[in-house]
């Protein structure tokens, strides 16, 4: 039995990473939407989450995807507005 992905060769592919915040070796591998701190939603990213104290840990591309995501949002709402969840 194995879920291993030759695609992700990169992040969390031998298992869960230790997490550089709290030290627990729980960060696991996410694709797909990311939730940002600041409730910005970007879609289609690879990830590691802590599953402990909800770090999240992009490599170097995926950091690249969210900013220039975060830079698209800005140029479409010029006047970012505070979302609210209930
Ligand atoms: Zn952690």
């Amino acid at each position: 039995m194995s879920n291993y992905n030759p695609n992700h060769s990169k992040l969390g592919a031998d298992g869960p990473a230790t997490c550089f915040n709290c030290g627990k070796r729980a960060m696991v591998l996410k694709v797909g939407e990311c939730r940002m701190l600041d409730g910005c939603i970007v879609p289609d990213v690879e990830y590691l989450e802590c599953l402990a104290c909800g770090e999240k840990l992009f490599d170097g591309p995926n950091t690249d995807k969210v900013v220039s995501y975060r830079k698209s949002l800005r140029k479409r709402s010029p006047k970012p507005k505070t979302l609210t969840y209930a």
